[in-house]
C-alpha cells in the first residue's frame, strides 16, 4: 500500500490513470487505519471487564477460607461486568448489522417517546430533570425496533450528559415533505472540536469522565447507522457548558 505511481510532470492519461489509482490507494489506506484502530478499540472494550472478572475470581482462589461474604462480592463484581460485555456486544452487533431497515410501519412519536421516558424515569429523577415532550408529527414510517433504538440513545444521552436540575425537550416536527425529530438538553455541551467525530465509534469526548459514566462510545454511532439506513440525516449543534441539540430528518 505504501507503492505510489510517479506522478510528476505527466499530463497526460497514463498521469491521470496514475493520479486516480494514487487516490484510491489513499483511500484504501485511510480505510484499514480506520478499521485497525476499530479492531484496537473494541479488543479495548472488551478486555477491559474479561480482566475484572479475572481479577475477582483470583481473589477468591487465593483466598484460604472464602466467606458467603466473599462469594457474593465476586459474584456481584462478575454479574455487572457480564452486564457490560453483553449491552457492548449487543451494541457491536446492531451497529454491524448488514441488513437494511427491515419491516416499516407507522410509529406513533407520542407513544414511543413516552415509553422511553418511562424506561429512563429513574435517571430523570436521580438529576431532577424536567423533561418536556411535545409532538406537532404524529407519525412516521420506520422500523419500530430500531427508531425506537435510535431515539432512546439520544434521550439516554440529553439526561447523561445533563447537569443536576437540568432540562430536556423532545420535539416532533411536520414540514413540507417529511419532518423531524428534535432534542434539545442543557447539559455540558460539546466543544467544536469534537462534533466531526462524536458519530464514530467509540468516540467519547472525555474518555476517563465518560467511562465513569458507563458508555463505550458506540451509542451515537448506532443512531447515526439506523438513521442512515432510512434514508434520513442526524444532525448536532451544540455550545459548551449551555446544552446540545441532536435533530433527525426524514
Ligand atoms: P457513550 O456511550 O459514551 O454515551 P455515545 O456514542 O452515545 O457514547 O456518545 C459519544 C460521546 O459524545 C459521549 O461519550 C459524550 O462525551 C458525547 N455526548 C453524546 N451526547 C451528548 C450530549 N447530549 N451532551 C454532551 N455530550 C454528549
Amino acid at each position: 500500500l505504501k507503492k505510489r505511481i510517479p506522478e510528476e510532470g505527466r499530463k497526460d492519461e497514463v498521469g491521470a490513470l496514475g493520479h486516480s489509482f494514487n487516490v484510491m490507494l489513499d483511500r484504501l489506506e485511510r480505510s484499514f487505519v480506520r478499521q485497525k484502530q476499530f479492531s484496537a478499540n473494541a479488543a479495548h472494550e472488551l478486555k477491559t471487564p474479561l480482566a475484572t472478572i479475572n481479577a475477582g475470581i483470583q481473589v477468591l482462589r487465593l483466598e484460604e477460607a472464602p466467606t458467603v461474604a466473599d462469594y457474593e462480592e465476586t459474584l456481584t463484581t462478575v454479574e455487572r461486568n457480564v452486564k457490560r460485555l453483553m449491552a457492548v456486544v449487543d451494541d457491536l452487533l446492531t451497529l454491524y448489522d448488514e441488513q437494511d431497515e427491515g419491516s416499516i410501519d407507522a410509529v406513533n412519536l407520542k407513544e414511543m417517546f413516552d415509553t422511553i421516558c418511562g424506561e429512563l424515569r429513574f435517571r430523570f429523577e436521580e438529576k431532577q430533570l424536567e423533561v418536556d415532550l411535545h409532538c406537532e408529527l404524529q407519525t412516521v414510517q420506520a422500523n419500530p425496533v430500531l427508531l425506537y433504538r435510535a431515539c432512546f440513545n439520544l434521550v439516554e444521552n440529553a439526561a447523561k450528559y445533563n447537569k443536576d436540575g437540568g432540562r430536556i425537550w423532545i420535539k416532533t416536527f411536520a414540514e413540507d415533505r417529511g419532518g423531524k425529530i428534535v432534542i434539545y438538553d442543557t447539559g455540558r455541551g460539546i466543544p467544536a472540536s469534537e462534533l466531526q467525530s462524536i458519530f464514530d465509534p467509540f468516540h467519547r469526548v472525555n474518555k476517563s469522565r465518560s467511562r465513569k459514566e458507563g458508555g463505550a462510545g458506540l451509542g451515537l454511532s448506532i443512531v447515526k447507522s439506523i438513521v442512515e439506513k432510512h434514508g434520513w440525516r442526524v444532525s448536532v449543534e451544540s455550545v459548551p457548558e449551555q446544552g446540545s441539540t441532536f435533530t433527525i430528518m426524514f
